[in-house]
């Protein structure tokens, strides 16, 4: 699949952002490329086909891919939210992170037994997803899956994680 093998290259490392010692991957490039973006959305849902009944992006670049996946398949979204955006939060999680806390929340919109499939683009300490993981479990559903476009191996993410499905690793 050779939009598959480009939507890779188009993976840009940006040394030293947002702090000196970091390699942020910018997956800008990928996304305004459109052949590409449909490659990656159809390479992040493919183990999951018929599976799942709402697709549970995360806060901001997650979104992005929940948006394709759902328009592809024919599902919801549910957003997964940084702490302080949502009018009504139905359920909070915190997760560390290097230095403090984080907060995720979720609106009220999951029925009892749902199948999520949470999407994200980068797995990275693994701390964000383990956080919607939990999430969705505690607004009732079950999460059926967790696909990201690129974990970043060395990391360890799956430490906390479980199994996820990975479209490319570095
Ligand atoms: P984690 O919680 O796994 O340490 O970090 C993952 C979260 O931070 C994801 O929501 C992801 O969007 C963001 N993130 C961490 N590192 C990077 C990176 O190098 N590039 C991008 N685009 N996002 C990152």
């Amino acid at each position: 699949n050779t939009d598959l093998e480009r939507a890779q290259t188009l993976i840009t490392s940006i040394p030293d952002y947002p702090q000196p010692g970091v390699n942020f991957r910018d997956i800008s490039p990928l996304i305004a490329d459109g052949p590409a973006l449909r490659a990656v959305t159809e390479a992040l849902i493919a183990p999951f086909e018929g599976q799942f009944d709402i697709v549970g992006g995360l806060e901001a670049r997650g979104f992005l891919f929940a948006g394709t996946i759902a328009a592809m398949t024919g599902v919801g979204i549910l957003p997964i939210r940084k702490a302080g955006k949502l009018p009504r939060p139905a359920a909070a999680v915190s997760y560390s992170l290097e230095y403090g806390t984080a907060t995720i929340e979720g609106p009220d919109v999951l029925k009892k037994g749902e199948r999520v499939l949470l999407v994200d683009d980068i797995l990275a300490t693994g701390g964000t997803l383990s956080a919607a993981q939990a999430l969705v479990r505690e607004l009732g559903a079950e999460v059926v899956g967790s696909a990201v476009v690129l974990e970043l191996k060395d990391l360890r993410g799956r430490s906390l994680t479980g199994d996820v499905h990975t479209v490319f690793a570095d």
